[in-house]
């Protein structure tokens, strides 16, 4: 399973060539953890990734996500990243997939309260993420989700 969900993780990059990691480490199960990775790439984004099932269920956020609530942003996702990449830091060389710099922008650990397959709603603990927070997938483009954070009670 975790082979099929790192299968186009893997097609679009020669680790030949660039520094990020294949995924080839024994997962740990149950974990909980996030990270958000600034990417410096052909457009500045962020890389929202919540450790799910073995891997990095990953969304890129053109804008930087939201720290206080009642602000929505797009989460576009993409193809799941190894656990490890939860680490990266570095440069992605010129002419590889996703070329730029990647640093750690936030990370901590979070709960999921709620995860179907339109909606997750989840508490992060991280240094600037932190609270509930709910991702709902929206219906205008495929893989496009909104992140906002609800306010605290
Ligand atoms: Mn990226």
């Amino acid at each position: 399973m975790l082979a099929m969900t790192l299968r186009e993780y893997r097609a679009k990059r020669d680790f030949t060539r660039t520094a990020e990691p294949r995924g080839d480490a024994a997962t740990t199960a149950g974990g909980t953890a996030f990270v958000v990775q600034e990417h410096q790439a052909r457009r500045l984004h962020w890389d929202l990734r919540l450790e799910m099932a073995g891997a990095l269920r990953s969304w890129a956020v053109p804008k930087s996500p939201p720290v206080t609530a009642g602000v929505k942003r797009l989460a576009v996702q993409v193809e799941d990243h190894p656990l490890e990449y939860a680490t990266f830091e570095g440069r992605i060389p010129d002419g590889e997939y996703g070329a730029g710099t990647v640093k750690i922008w936030d990370r901590g650990t979070y709960e999921a309260t709620k995860v179907t397959e339109e909606k997750i709603m989840l508490v992060f603990h991280g240094e600037k993420l932190r609270g509930p927070y709910v991702m709902i997938k929206t219906k205008f483009a495929e893989d496009s989700w909104l992140l906002f954070k609800m306010k605290e009670t």
